[in-house]
């Protein structure tokens, strides 16, 4: 049932269909197949079983002119602290009047990493390639032949600034990269936004750049550049990073399996920091 759903979701993202013709489609197979199925029985009940592994998102409200989110201590604020601006549209009806509805001007849609950082360890095989950047044997390919970023002076280079964590092969070493975006049309729309993606780079090269392993963090909205202000909508992404680097428990499905893999931390739980190691764009 789960896979089933998964696929129509992705069907539904990939061909972009709309709401009601979901809900249609869904309606026809559930007529066609045994009485007794437990398929969703339209586009609410299918997003509400998929919230339950864990995609969820969070959305921020962001004073219009980006100088500050508000998120939690300034949750309650109604007015920009810095610029003044109000966090919300006024929305009007036909006749012209005001009508009270809160409508946030600007919205930043964050996507936490540690809960995906953490499943990527739950499948057994991935869990084994996050080890492939230590563990991989070289065969008759030269050590001067670079095929991942792990081949690069720069990764040694981490290495060797915190030993402790590169003596790990699960310590993550993730990448951050984010551009401009205009969707729709090239030049005409003046409308942009800023995606961030992080990316672990302990898998192979046949892996690494992979849909399914560029995790989408934030996606900030323009239209205009933000300048420096693009630090205030990392913030999110920022925190979960520190708190990567102080530690964070995750279950390892490959070190259950085979003992020779016992983390050196305790027992078959490990902690696991990040480093970034590519920052692009910004
Ligand atoms: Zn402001």
């Amino acid at each position: 049932m789960l896979d089933t759903v998964s696929r129509l979701m992705a069907i539904k993202s990939k061909h972009n269909i709309l709401n009601s013709c979901f809900n249609d489609i869904t309606e026809l197979v559930s007529e066609v197949i045994p009485s007794d199925h437990k398929l969703p029985k339209n586009l609410y009940f299918a997003k509400k079983m998929m919230a339950g592994l864990g995609m969820k998102y969070e959305k921020i409200d962001v004073c219009p002119s980006n100088c500050m989110l508000f998120w939690r201590e300034d949750d309650k604020l109604g007015t920009c602290r810095h610029c003044g601006k109000s966090r919300y549209i006024q929305v009007k009806n036909e006749a012209g009047e005001n009508v009270n509805i809160t409508v946030p001007a600007k919205q930043l849609r964050y996507m936490p990493i540690i809960p995906r950082l953490k499943r990527l360890f739950l499948s057994m095989k991935i869990a084994k390639s996050m080890r492939w950047h230590k563990e991989r044997k070289r065969g008759s390919q030269s050590e001067d032949v670079m095929v991942h970023p792990a081949d690069g002076d720069a990764w040694k280079a981490l290495d060797e600034f915190d030993p402790e964590f590169a003596r790990d092969p699960r310590s993550v070493r993730l990448g951050l990269a984010t551009d401009g975006f205009t969707p729709f049309s090239t030049s005409a729309s003046p409308y942009s936004y800023w995606p961030v993606f992080i990316m672990p780079y302990n898998l192979p090269p046949e892996m690494v750049l992979k849909d399914e392993f560029i995790f989408l963090a934030l996606v900030i909205l323009g239209p205009e550049h933000l300048g420096k202000n693009l630090n205030v909508s990392l913030h999110p992404l920022i925190e979960e990073l520190k708190q990567l680097w102080t530690g964070v428990k995750a279950y390892d499905s490959y070190a259950k399996k085979n003992l020779t893999y016992v983390p050196h931390t305790s027992g078959q739980y490990m902690i696991y920091r990040p480093m970034a190691i590519l920052l692009d764009g910004l």
